[in-house]
């Protein structure tokens, strides 16, 4: 891995540095010292992004058939409108029912 050696700036002599890591200060850098030259220089760790990955699932809203990434499932969002009979939404049918839910809320109210 090339991420654990560094060229000293003054000698260009290639310093392992792997041990670092344990003592980068809040600012990702730390003071190294060269191996070779013995010059002082200051050292920043560059992380590499990091991923993950998670599966993508499709579900079928059972109000209008909608096959979509974007669903709503009862149980695990709140609000979710008791309006439907289903369990699964897709976005705007959800949208649309917890909207109507509001208005017929209001409407209780006024
Ligand atoms: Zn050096
Ligand atoms: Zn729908």
């Amino acid at each position: 891995m090339q991420g654990n050696k560094v060229k000293c700036p003054y000698c260009e002599y290639e310093n392992i540095v792997t041990g670092a890591l344990s003592d980068l200060n809040s600012d990702n850098t730390t003071d190294w010292e060269c191996e070779n030259c013995e010059g002082e220089f200051e050292l920043q760790a560059e992380f590499e992004p990091s991923w993950s990955a998670s599966k993508i699932v499709y579900a079928e809203c059972k109000n209008c058939g909608d096959v979509s990434r974007d669903f709503k499932r009862r149980g695990q969002v709140f609000p979710y409108p008791e309006m439907y009979k289903v369990d699964v939404l897709c976005e705007p049918c959800w949208r649309n029912g917890v909207l109507e839910e509001m208005e017929d809320e209001r409407g209780r109210l006024i």
